[in-house]
């Protein structure tokens, strides 16, 4: 089988979210998405906090996006980082 270019890639990967956007009832598993495409540093992020969160690539844990906002673990480097912050809210330590 033919490996897939860069190229490939980036338009599979975009191709699964525009179907994953087209489907509402599907979550994106951001630990799949940060694997399969060219991701980001804030994709990077959002994966890290789902598998600190127990999701893994089969499985997203039931209200993982409340916990990763909720988390209390104020010394982890992603912390000021992490996704579904208030942002309304100033950070505080
Ligand atoms: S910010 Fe919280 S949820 Fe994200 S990796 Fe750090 S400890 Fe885990």
């Amino acid at each position: 089988m033919k490996e897939l270019t860069v190229k490939e890639k980036r338009l599979l990967g975009l191709e699964k979210a525009w179907k994953a956007r087209a489907d509402k009832s599907y979550e994106v598993n951001p630990i799949i998405k940060s694997r399969e495409s060219l991701s980001s540093r804030a994709t990077a992020i959002k994966a890290m906090c789902a598998h600190c969160m127990g999701c893994t690539e089969d499985h997203l844990e039931p209200n993982w996006k409340a916990e990763v906002k909720n988390c209390t673990a104020f010394k982890c480097p992603l912390h000021p980082f992490r996704d579904y912050q208030d942002k309304e809210k100033p950070y505080e330590v």
